[in-house]
């Protein structure tokens, strides 16, 4: 459907190299968020890589660095801007340096300009709408450095796309596993947060290019995909040839030379029997679901616009332990959304007590402008917010270490990640998302290995090759 302008990418592609081929210069892409952001940075790498860079992690050092944005909590603004400030003075010493920064948080207008008046080093801001144009704006700043010798900036950021461009190059950070992209962007304007407003409506790409994407991957060696969106559980709704998530999953876990299938996120109101059916009946697809809670208090759930109540939210916590044997749940809270009140928070500790999830991500509500829940009154004092979050973090830890304890002494398979921080030792993850750490030669990473699990250490396992 964009194969004109797929083209016209791959054409600057080539101009690049032909630009920068006897330069021997280094690129780096620094990525902030989500497994969505990580992807989009194999994206960027595989343009600056099949361009003619050099990719090397030290962003001090490299002639071109990118900085891929997150945008979800205020913190991850505070992390960027200590970045982009240490650089003015490689900047300084390599006139010819460019610094660029992309994604999520330069779909806000205020950040951007915050950028442009602050940092007059940042040559280069496109959002999350345009990154299939990277190669076109790269080439234009490149020529601008290089060629006109001017000190030209290329900001360009777009309200909305419908543009999915496929099989552009791609640089992965593991040979052996991959993330793949079903659907982009998000449709349910939960009223905390603000991915919909900086990633758009949602689209979903169709089943027919997934299946050749994960085939192409599976040739290249990966075992292992997990398919990302926002919201897998409504993939496809829009699409004029549907298919429900759970058709798809089951096509892409028959794909011969793949091991395991994941996925992430599922919203629990779209959750559906028919997924849970397929999960059961195929021991490819990962025993591990994400199902994001939020709170457990059914005002709280209201005012966040989610859709379900924490009754329901039990029921079907319920519905999958008892269809799916082994499997492990996790979920993200938020405390201190505007409206809750202490009884509230009580809702939230009775669901974790109830739900016993294996992991708990937890975050402090904060406001991002232009949100709904960003005009309502806090019910609550900081203090009390913070005693909420200490609870939180205290109650979370003793279930999900309860949870790790009852599967000590079995065995499980798992895939061989990377090297552990100890000499000698390795990382594995097992099919329901646990981390095993355990002795053994780098040459089998990539490989499944039989683990025993000997101790928890709350959120990973010790353990041994099993012979
Ligand atoms: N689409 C996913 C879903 O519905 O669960 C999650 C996407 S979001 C990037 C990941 C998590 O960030 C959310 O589940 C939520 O817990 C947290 N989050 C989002 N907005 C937030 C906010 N304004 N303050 C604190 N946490 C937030
Ligand atoms: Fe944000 Fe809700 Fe969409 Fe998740 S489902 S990305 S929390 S609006």
């Amino acid at each position: 459907m964009f194969d004109e302008l797929k083209e016209k990418e791959i054409s600057y592609i080539d101009k690049i190299y032909d630009l920068i081929k006897d330069k021997n210069l280094t690129a780096t892409v620094v990525t902030f968020g989500c497994q969505m952001n990580a992807k989009d940075s194999e994206k960027l790498l595989g343009v600056l890589e099949k361009s003619g860079y050099r990719i090397i992690e030290n962003e001090e050092e490299a002639d071109f660095v990118l900085f891929n944005t997150c945008t979800v909590r205020e913190n991850a603004n505070k992390r960027l801007y200590g970045r982009i400030g240490q650089l003015k003075n490689s900047c300084t010493l390599n006139k010819n340096k460019i610094v660029g920064i992309c994604g999520c948080m330069m779909q806000e207008r205020d950040e951007v300009d915050y950028v442009l008046e602050k940092y007059k080093h940042v040559k280069m801001i496109f959002g999350t709408h345009n990154i299939y144009d990277f190669p076109h704006l790269l080439y234009d700043i490149l020529s601008s450095t290089y060629l006109d010798k001017e000190n030209k900036k290329v900001i360009e950021v777009l309200a909305k796309t419908d543009v999915i461009l496929e099989n552009l190059p791609q640089l992965r950070k593991y040979p052996f596993k991959a993330g793949v992209n079903i659907m982009y962007g998000c449709d349910n304007f939960c009223s905390y947060c603000i991915v919909p407003y900086v990633r758009g409506r949602e689209r979903s790409r169709d089943a027919s290019d997934i299946i050749d994407e994960v085939e192409f991957l599976v040739r290249d060696g990966v075992k292992e995909v997990m398919l990302l969106g926002q919201n897998v559980n409504s993939y496809g709704n829009k699409l004029e040839n549907s298919i429900s998530f759970a058709k798809l999953l089951d096509k892409v876990s028959s794909i011969e030379g793949l091991s395991m299938v994941r996925f992430m996120t599922s919203h629990p109101k779209d959750f559906s029997d028919e997924l849970i059916e397929v999960i059961k009946n195929n021991k490819k697809i990962a025993r591990h679901i994400h199902l994001p809670l939020q709170s457990g208090s059914n005002k709280v759930l209201l005012d966040m616009n989610r859709k379900y109540t924490k009754e329901k939210y039990l029921e079907l916590v319920n519905k999958i332990r008892e269809g799916i044997k082994d499997v492990a749940i996790s979920t993200d809270i938020i405390v201190g959304f505007p409206t809750e009140t202490d009884e509230d928070f009580q809702e939230t500790i009775d669901v974790i007590n109830k739900a016993k999830f294996e992991q708990t991500f937890t975050f402090v509500y904060s406001k991002r402008t232009g949100t709904k829940a960003s005009t309502l009154e806090n019910v609550s004092t900081d203090a009390e917010i913070k005693n909420r979050f200490d609870k939180l973090l205290e109650v979370t830890k003793n279930v999900g270490e309860e949870q790790y304890k009852k599967n000590i002494g079995k065995v499980f398979t798992g895939l061989v990640e990377e090297k552990d921080i100890i000499d000698g030792y390795l990382t594995a993850r097992l099919s329901n998302n646990a981390l095993v750490h355990f002795q053994g030669e780098k040459s089998l990473i990539g490989k499944f290995v039989e683990l025993e699990l000997k101790e928890s250490k709350g959120f990973y396992y010790n353990g041994s090759i099993k012979n």
